[in-house]
């Protein structure tokens, strides 16, 4: 199964917030993600930050394949967020893991870090374990372009979870998914309707 046959077999979720399965990887690493884990089990649910990192080479910005990655663990969900460690690929490995380094500020035995552990792992598991895992598992976005950190306005930009320009190919296949299921956008509350 290609990427474009989940986008036609209409797997987006439509409910503001909530950021599709098969699209979390690359809403997680794209760059500025805050997001939440919900396990429907158990109801528990952690929030999280992703960012990349970005070196200075010849004095110009280079962004790198690794992300800090932060754990909210306070009530202000703009600032109180403590470092967790680094998402990235080890030892030549072509998959993302959680490395934990002197100053990660929590441990491998919290169960936010577990739950983010496994997470990572079934977002790179392939067609058949998100789908097994679909109904469980739920992610959330915070409203604002996972690329960039803006606040997300349009219906569209929330769905995707990134704004227009750093999401175009994107923004151009939901407005087709959503004109194949006769979804309009009501521009003026903002939201999706199934007519
Ligand atoms: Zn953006």
């Amino acid at each position: 199964m290609t990427e474009s046959d989940i986008i036609n077999n209409s797997r987006f979720e439509l409910t503001s917030g909530e950021i599709s399965l098969y699209d979390s990887l690359e809403y997680i690493l794209a760059g500025k993600a805050t997001f939440t884990l919900l396990s429907v089990n158990t109801g528990k649910r952690f929030t999280y930050q992703c960012n990349q990192v970005t070196d200075y080479i010849d004095n110009k910005p280079v962004k790198q394949d690794k992300f800090f990655l932060s754990l909210l663990n306070g009530p202000d969900n703009t600032s109180d967020y403590m470092y967790a460690g680094m998402v990235e690929k080890l030892n030549g490995n072509n998959f993302y893991t959680l490395r934990f380094t002197a100053k990660s500020k929590v441990t491998s035995d919290a169960i936010s870090m577990k739950a983010f552990i496994l997470v990572l792992e079934i977002l790179q598991s392939g067609f058949q374990r998100i789908e097994n895992n679909r109904t469980q598992l739920k992610i959330y976005h915070d409203g604002n372009c996972a690329k960039c950190g803006r606040k997300l306005t349009d219906p569209i930009s929330v769905a995707v979870g990134r704004g227009p320009v750093c999401a175009k190919m994107q923004h151009k296949q939901y407005a087709l998914d959503c004109k194949k299921r006769n979804i309009v956008i009501d521009k003026k509350n903002n939201v999706l309707i199934q007519m």
